[in-house]
């Protein structure tokens, strides 16, 4: 076995409680390299089109890709892959496209030191259930105790039952209930968001998995990855300016709150604004004032860039949680927030509940929008009259939506689920790309490309994947390796991951062999959707991409239907896809080893 891979692949049938152990293909593994490349393949062989996210045989992976658990900046990332709860084609909503999503933490490392590369999770329980793995000891256990509990509780009472060096992934009430935007979480505040993992885990039942391993991961050629190292390192500490280490160690991803609004990028009001008229008080040197107490990092990583919070007054005095971080802005400026202790009680209920904080905000702000336009009334959400900045309304809402209680039976479906049931032109208000609701990046500023990333994104609007072809598969790289996308955003080279990718695997992977493999997951992503039947049409921008931002510096910027069409086929030009249908063309599914792909 090379060095990186642990080697071997976990099975779990939890409908009839079996346990398996696969080797890892190594063949399939140099192809599509680990996490969300081999979460692709593994996804692509398993299901058949047309299935359910929530249906048994939905598998629902996690892994870890071949620098998780070795000793390079931020070799944490967990990744899930599974058919999304979140994004479905318009001419199909019962069937569901790729998820994958990763977070932060230390689980796949812990994973990879009790020799699992993967866990594959297919079945249902018929009651709740809870994997334990420690080293080559795995047990389906019953978890009736653990149901029910916030994460906040469920962490402590894990730490308590098992001890703090286990390291576990779990989810909430909103998992538990079905929330299509409920998250798998870790660590209390760390997410797989954007997809409704935690929804795919609720439906098999399963609480939470745990892992403690104590087995040792091989590097194939120690010297040059001691070179590689010392480079990545190198390359990262010496970063300066904007984006540079010592700012995302000071204020991590908040470092944009202030910078986004300034360039007409943030999410305001339901994204009718990019720049936000209340932004003083809700950007990072305030929360360094009067809000943090100090840093938090994932496995191996220097950079730190999670900041841990204590409000110091007011009604929600005591309460700490991390944050908050760029993307609680759908929680902030998205729903007209201007109290910070409310902005974090918003963002720390979402995470005890295992709600993806992003997709509740948008909805909140979509439901702003739809009370303020007079779509709906107090009286469509059990009462409780949702005003632009309520604070204790929208935890109140939250609360409904994770316990699947009256109103939040409907809103923890999706918007397309409410647009359906209220009518009266509130699709004008739901900002998602296929079935997705935006994440906090406005997109009609001049100088933005989250526009592209949104409508082209195989999970739907999402803000990590990238706003063109480059990003795009430098991101699928990080995905697969496991590696932290972030201290590559401060000065990790491609080229660096690289040398730390062959180093450890014995691999001979040359700069060409790694954007040809990135190409090759997201189209193999891409053709998994086609095969679902997605088209050009689900490519979509809803119908406020074209209206003109009102205020502040770049006031009547906007984006037209024609110019983002054409950009659509640039795209598909340059990524070898047929420009009318949106599928990737046979030659290029051969270029890329994809020759098995039938759509
Ligand atoms: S940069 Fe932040 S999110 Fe990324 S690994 Fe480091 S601490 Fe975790």
């Amino acid at each position: 076995m090379p060095g990186g891979y642990a080697g071997k692949v976990l099975e779990v049938d939890l409908t009839t409680g079996k346990i398996a152990n696969k080797p890892l293909d190594m063949k399939e593994a140099q192809m599509f390299i680990g996490g969300r490349g081999l979460g692709a393949k593994w996804l692509w062989d398993r299901t058949k089109p047309g299935g359910s996210p929530f249906a048994p045989d939905n598998p629902l992976m996690i892994l870890s890709g071949p620098l998780n658990g070795l000793p390079a900046p931020a070799t944490c990332r967990t990744i899930v892959v599974t058919k999304s709860g979140t994004t479905f084609p318009k001419a199909n909503p019962k069937t569901a496209g790729i998820l994958h999503t990763t977070t932060g933490g230390r689980f796949s490392p812990e994973l990879k030191f009790a020799g699992y590369d993967a866990i594959i999770v297919t079945g249902a329980a018929r009651s709740p259930v809870c994997l334990v793995i420690e080293d080559d000891k795995v047990e389906i256990r019953p978890a009736d105790k653990y149901w029910g509990m916030g994460n906040y509780e469920l962490q402590m009472t894990l730490d308590k039952d098992f001890g703090p060096r286990w390291r576990s992934v779990y989810i909430g009430p909103a998992g538990e209930n079905g929330v299509r935007y409920a998250n798998i979480m870790t660590e209390i505040h760390r997410a797989c968001g954007r997809g409704g993992s935690g929804a795919v885990m609720g439906s098999k039942k399963l609480k939470f998995v745990i892992v403690k391993g104590s087995k040792p991961l091989g590097i194939q050629n120690p010297a040059a990855w001691k070179k590689a190292n010392i480079s990545a390192y190198k390359n990262m500490m010496s970063s300066s300016g904007s984006f540079g280490f010592a700012d995302w160690r000071r204020l991590g991803t908040a470092m944009v709150l202030s910078g986004a609004s300034d360039w007409g990028q943030e999410a305001c009001y339901n994204f009718r604004e990019g720049t936000y008229d209340k932004i003083d008080g809700m950007e990072g040197e305030t929360a360094i004032r009067n809000l943090w107490v100090g840093n938090d990092a994932c496995f191996m990583c220097p950079i730190a860039c999670l900041h841990k919070g204590v409000v110091r007054s007011g009604k929600f005095q005591g309460m700490t949680h991390d944050g908050p971080e760029y993307e609680g802005v759908m929680m902030g400026a998205n729903c007209g927030v201007q109290d910070l202790a409310g902005w974090q009680a918003n963002i720390a209920a979402a995470d005890d509940y295992g709600l993806c904080y992003i997709s509740m905000g948008n909805v909140l702000g979509f439901l702003m929008e739809c009370m303020e336009k007079g779509v709906i009334t107090a009286a469509d959400l059990d009462g409780i009259d949702l005003k632009w900045g309520d604070v204790d309304a929208m935890l109140e809402i939250q609360k409904k939506v994770a316990y699947a209680d009256g109103c939040g039976k409907l809103i923890g479906q999706n918007l397309r689920a409410m647009v359906a049931a209220w009518g009266k032109g509130c699709e004008a208000y739901a900002m998602e790309t296929k079935g997705q609701g935006f994440a906090a990046w406005n997109i009609r500023a001049k100088g933005s490309t989250m526009h592209i990333s949104y409508a082209t994104a195989n999970k739907g609007a999402d803000h990590l994947t990238g706003g063109d072809i480059d990003t795009q598969n430098l991101r699928a790289m990080n995905d697969s390796l496991g590696v932290c996308l972030f201290p590559v955003l401060s000065g990790i080279k491609p080229e660096d991951l690289c040398a730390l990718l062959n180093a450890a695997t014995g691999f001979k992977l040359t700069m060409e062999d790694y954007w040809n493999t990135a190409r090759r997951i997201y189209t193999l992503e891409r053709s998994f959707n086609m095969r679902e039947g997605f088209t050009r049409a689900d490519d979509s921008l809803p119908a406020r991409a074209w209206e003109p931002l009102t205020y502040g510096p770049y006031a009547g910027d906007k984006l037209t239907p024609e110019g983002f069409q054409k950009e659509l086929d640039e795209y598909y030009k340059a990524r070898g896809w047929d420009p009318k249908s949106g599928v990737p063309t046979r030659e290029t599914l051969n270029k890329l080893g994809l020759g098995f792909v039938k759509i």
